[in-house]
């Protein structure tokens, strides 16, 4: 358990102007005095419209993606400086979806993570599973090598501003969400993998979070586990008052007193 619960939410391409509109009315009281961070990454078009709405609301925004190159001839990229620039904080990286359809390798993610850090973004890391992984007990290799090549060589000053997403593949977009104890059990891995890596004080402050068909109906009882600090959420994020629920329950969880660090 970190410092703090985080709620993400991943629009991935969806939302046009009016469902931002009405996502911000269905957000109802939401109060800007808490102990737990939520957070929107947009489609990097509704970057302006989201800092306008979401900033005062203490929402901080970020991107989908970024670019492995902070500036020049990049058609179509986004520059870490320049989201910095726009008012971004942070950005996702190696979601499973740029993985499996953009061919992302891990080096590709090392890089994009390492310059995004090296500018002042924080970075979700993103790593998880196929269930053809899975079911071959595969998963602890797979997400041991993600971690371990695509974390490579980050500088010591800038590692805790690494935030990490499990997220299990057949669980994102599928209704098919990790038990508790399956998600605690790879959250466990990947904090015993970072302390083996880098060290147990600093292991413990990295949040991790787990993504992969999060909704209010079971995300109290993944928060509940001891090495889950947060969410990382697609489809349940879209609805303002999905959202809310979402929070309402970090906002609960924060509450509960436990061995807080960091
Ligand atoms: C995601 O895309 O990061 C995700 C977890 O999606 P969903 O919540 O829809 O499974």
């Amino acid at each position: 358990m970190t410092a703090k619960f985080y709620i993400v939410g991943n629009w991935k391409m969806n939302q046009k102007l009016e469902d931002i509109n009405s996502f911000f009315n269905d957000l109802g009281e939401f109060s800007t005095e808490r102990q737990y961070e939520a957070w929107l990454a947009p489609q990097a078009i509704h970057l302006p419209t989201l800092l306008e709405k979401a900033k005062p609301l203490k929402i901080e925004v970020g991107s989908q993606n970024i670019s492995d190159n902070d500036s020049g001839a990049h058609t179509g990229e986004t520059s870490p400086s320049s989201l910095l620039d726009a008012g971004g904080s942070f950005t996702l990286v190696g979601h499973s979806e740029r993985r499996a359809i953009y061919k992302e390798t891990d080096e590709f993610i090392n890089r994009k993570t390492l310059l995004s850090l090296e500018k002042g973004l924080t970075v979700i890391f993103c790593c998880g599973e196929t269930l053809e992984e899975r079911e071959k007990g595969m998963t602890e290799s797979v997400v041991g090598h993600q971690i371990e090549d695509g974390l490579k060589d980050i500088p010591e000053n800038l590692r805790e501003k690494i935030i990490v997403a499990y997220e299990p593949v057949w669980a994102i977009g599928t209704g098919k969400t990790a038990s508790p104890e399956q998600a605690e059990e790879v959250h466990l891995f990947i904090r015993t993998k970072l302390t083996e890596l880098w060290d147990g004080t600093l292991a413990h402050k990295i949040p991790l979070l787990y993504g992969g068909s999060v909704k209010p109906a079971n995300v109290e009882g993944l928060l509940i586990q001891q090495n889950i600090d947060g969410a990382l959420v697609g489809g349940a994020s879209l609805k303002g008052a999905d959202f809310k629920a979402l929070c309402d329950a970090a906002d609960k969880r924060s509450k509960i007193p436990g061995q807080l660090q960091g």
